[in-house]
């Protein structure tokens, strides 16, 4: 069963962001991002994008704001997002293409269209530690997995 609480709203899947990991894996990973945000370890936490608390990371992204704002659930549902004009959706969409190989309009697309369930069940699959089978962010599946500490460099995916 996927988990349907980690739909972004702006296409992303939450399973694989580096705040929901570190606050449902725990560990080093933890501790490691408490560190580079320079926050304390309490501060990362996040339950995904369905299910946001005030206490959650995404709680105040801009993105969510926005929407919130606008009365919309997705961002494929405004004429910004259409248009190619909205800077905050390009300002994060355009680093995740290039630097993660992460498609926030096809994710999008594939919503749009109804296949949320299947988009879930292929992500849990893609962010997972080929060794150990783990569930890993965006970031660590391109270096090491913090779980088994295989090394994942030089790895295909
Ligand atoms: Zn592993």
């Amino acid at each position: 069963m996927a988990n349907a609480n980690l739909v972004g709203r702006c296409g992303l899947y939450c399973g694989a962001c580096a705040i929901y990991r570190a606050y449902k894996d725990d560990g080093e990973y933890l501790a490691k991002l408490a560190q580079h945000f320079k926050c304390p370890l309490e501060k990362v936490r996040c339950e995904g994008c369905m299910a946001l608390t005030p206490e959650c990371w995404g709680y105040n992204c801009r993105i969510v704001q926005c929407l919130r704002d606008k009365g919309l659930e997705f961002c494929y549902q405004c004429s910004e997002y259409e248009s190619e004009t909205c800077e905050k959706f390009e300002k994060l969409a355009k680093p995740y293409l290039k630097e993660d190989g992460v498609n926030m309009r096809a994710n999008l697309e594939r919503i749009r269209k109804g296949e949320t369930e299947e988009w879930l069940i292929e992500s849990e699959e893609k962010y997972k530690c080929p060794i150990c089978g783990k569930p890993l962010s965006t970031g660590a599946i391109k270096r090491k997995c913090y779980h088994c500490g295989a090394d994942l460099y030089k790895k295909k995916f």
